[in-house]
Formats: structure tokens, C-alpha cells, sequence
């Protein structure tokens, strides 16, 4: 690792001239500093790059995922592979206790991370009294930013629309998939047909997403036009489950994006998120929430080969909360069940424990420590040095 850090930034700089030339001047500029900072500076500090700032982020929420889900991926994961979770240098741990009760939902527990600010439960992008706030990828694309959300919900579900709705309940999906046409996000892939198409207003969104510049694909990934802005609607509503046979969606979807943005010189923000570890917590399936956690954990290793090669993105993995009270347990009869892991959960909804943030890359050691969910949102300003 070391050796390879030592390599990649004086490389990044030739490779990818976007550094230079990027079409956001302040962020780009401040790159361009700290890339030369590094290539005249001898370290051998394997943190150094952290202290620099990114040209572009990539923010992983494993909703539902708390320390016990992200240790599932070391229990259960392929033989003599480590998870991508081992290859972050930064870890954190957040509160998510919402604005209106001790233990969030995922629409309030997503909002902090999108407007910096504790709201009530169900929020979409909405404060305390329901007004509507700017998001991280919202002021980042008046900066000049690209901005892209996945997930294997439905696109419309709370927390890829925390990123570009406003609405003051997650249930008003019509609503949340109107909003979705009028932003400015310029890659989207998920599931949620139903809420652009058999609308009660009778309107046909798929139709308005063209219109808006969208080439909107409906069968698979691969199949949308990259000269024009890219969405992916691949279900009726959310994808099939890990376990039911949905294929490698996630991280085939989060190669996808990294390609996309990448034609162009602008700096972006994704927001990946695997929705269904949390249903997995709901239904209290183990095997379920396993096999979502060692989907989400290939999608990070998607997001960390990226910024490993290119060397100017910040990655951030954490949850918006847990799910289940999911524990990987012994039989807690005698020392003789320490052999076998029974994988149990104490309630069939979401538990208030602190959850794990990882960070990686130029800006990732603002990550690092104990803090409100909230400041997730404020640090990746501090890391873009705003
Ligand atoms: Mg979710
Ligand atoms: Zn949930």
C-alpha cells in the first residue's frame, strides 16, 4: 500500500488531466496543490493522502448495517478473501438517533447525512418543520459536480430520495419520482418502474425523463446511451433480493457510474446504497442480510479499486442505522457451541447501536472518530476544504 500510494498521485496527475482542466475551479484547484505537495514531500505516512482533499466522493450507505452485519462479510465471505472493508485506513462511529425519536427510519437517517441536520422520522430532504434544505450533491452541482444515486430499492425509496427530493413524507413516492425529473442528477440505477408509469395524475415520468435528456433503460445495465444523462429503472419496485437471484447489480451498476462520470472532467458525488440489508434485518433472515452485506461489501470493492487507481476520490461507507439486533451468537449454552455461528436478531426493526463509518482516500481523516450522524455532511465539505 504504501508503495503504491507513493506511485499513484505524480501518475494520477498525467493519466487523468481532468485534475488540471476539471470544470470546477476551486475544488480543482486545490487538487492540483496538494498533488504536487505530494510529489515533492518524501513520506512514508500510509495515512498521508488522507489528508489531502478529493476531486470526487463516493458515499456507500449498507442500510440496516451495523458492526455485526459488517462482520458477517468476515465470517461468511469466500474463503481466504478479505472483505473490502479491511482496505480502509479511517473508521468512525456515528449516533443516528433522529431529530423526532431515539431511533431513526431511514428517511431521517438519511437526511442527516443529505442536508447536515437532524429531522423527524420520514423526512425526504426536509428539516424539523418539513422546509426543504439543499443536499450535499445538490450544492456540490452548483459547484459544477455530477451526481449519481444507486440502489436496490426502489429509486423513489427514502434513502436514494433524501439525495434530490424534498418531501415532507417517504410515502409520497409519485411525488419523490416527479422530483427525480427535475434534478440534477445525471446517473441513476435502481428499481421503481411503478412510480413513473401507473401513476394516479396518469402522467408517464419515463416519458418526462426523456424528455429532460434522460436515456432511461428498463431491462438492464448497459443498455442506456452515455452521450446523454443515464437512468436505469430495472424493476417494478425494488430489485429481487440477493438471495432470490438478483445478479451483480450493485457493483456492476456502481462500474457503470465510475465509467460514466469519468468521461467527463467534471468532479462527482455517488451515493451507492444496499438497500436490502435492512429488509433482510426486517424479516429477520439471516442468510438474507448475509448475502446483502457480501453484495454491498463487492460494491465497495468496486468504489476502493477506482479511487486506488485514480487517486483523487474519497470513499465513505457507513449505515443510516441497524437493523434486527442482529447478532452472529454461539448457542449460549457452553463453550462446546463456539465453534458454529447462529446468526439471531432481537427485534424485527431498526436498534439505536452506534454505527461503523469507513473512509478512504484524500480527505478520508475528517472520518475518523465518534460523532452525529449529522456531521457526515459537514465533513465532506471540510474534506473538500469549504
Ligand atoms: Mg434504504
Ligand atoms: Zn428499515
Amino acid at each position: 500500500m504504501k508503495a503504491l500510494n507513493k506511485f499513484i498521485h505524480p501518475f494520477a496527475v498525467i493519466l487523468y488531466p481532468s485534475l488540471i482542466l476539471g470544470a470546477c475551479a476551486d475544488s480543482t484547484e486545490i487538487s492540483i496543490e496538494e498533488k504536487e505537495g505530494a510529489q515533492s514531500e518524501e513520506t512514508t505516512n500510509p495515512l498521508k493522502s488522507s489528508a489531502e482533499t478529493p476531486m470526487n466522493i463516493i458515499f456507500l450507505i449498507g442500510d440496516g448495517m451495523g458492526t455485526s452485519q459488517v462482520s458477517a462479510a468476515y465470517f461468511y465471505g469466500e474463503e481466504g478473501i478479505k472483505p473490502n472493508f479491511s482496505r480502509f485506513p479511517i473508521l468512525g462511529l456515528i449516533n443516528t438517533t433522529s431529530g423526532s425519536d431515539r431511533i431513526t427510519d431511514s428517511g431521517a437517517g438519511a437526511t442527516a447525512f443529505s442536508i447536515g441536520q437532524k429531522s423527524y422520522n420520514g423526512a425526504i430532504g426536509v428539516d424539523m418543520q418539513g422546509e426543504a434544505v439543499q443536499t450535499v450533491n445538490e450544492i456540490l452541482e452548483t459547484q459544477g459536480w455530477q451526481s449519481g444515486v444507486i440502489s436496490t430499492s426502489g429509486i423513489t425509496h427514502a434513502t436514494p430520495a433524501s439525495f434530490y427530493a424534498h418531501v415532507a413524507k417517504r410515502s409520497q413516492q409519485y411525488d419523490i419520482a416527479k422530483s427525480l425529473v427535475y434534478s440534477n442528477i445525471s446517473f441513476f440505477a435502481g428499481g421503481g418502474q411503478k412510480w413513473f408509469m401507473n401513476r394516479p395524475d396518469s402522467v408517464n415520468y419515463v416519458d418526462s425523463l426523456n424528455h429532460y435528456g434522460f436515456s432511461v433503460g428498463m431491462d438492464s445495465l448497459g443498455s442506456a446511451d452515455h452521450s446523454k444523462r443515464v437512468g436505469y429503472l430495472l424493476a417494478n419496485d425494488g430489485l429481487l433480493a440477493k438471495h432470490e437471484g438478483r445478479d451483480d447489480f450493485l457493483p456492476n451498476a456502481t462500474a457503470e457510474a465510475l465509467e460514466y462520470f469519468t468521461q467527463s472532467e467534471k468532479s462527482f458525488f455517488l451515493m451507492v446504497e444496499g438497500s436490502q440489508i435492512d429488509w433482510g434485518g426486517h424479516e429477520n433472515n439471516g442468510d438474507y442480510v448475509i448475502q446483502e452485506v457480501l453484495d454491498f461489501d463487492k460494491a465497495i470493492g468496486v468504489a476502493l479499486d477506482y479511487a486506488e487507481k485514480h487517486g483523487n476520490t474519497l470513499v465513505v461507507v457507513t449505515a443510516d442505522h441497524e437493523t434486527g439486533g442482529f447478532s452472529l451468537s454461539g448457542d449460549g449454552k457452553s463453550m462446546s457451541g463456539y465453534g458454529e455461528i447462529s446468526p439471531t436478531f432481537s427485534t424485527g426493526g431498526h436498534t439505536a447501536t452506534l454505527i461503523p463509518v469507513f473512509a478512504y482516500g484524500p480527505g478520508a481523516n475528517y472520518f475518523g472518530g465518534v460523532y452525529e450522524n449529522t456531521a457526515i455532511f459537514s465533513k465532506f465539505f471540510e474534506a473538500l476544504g469549504q
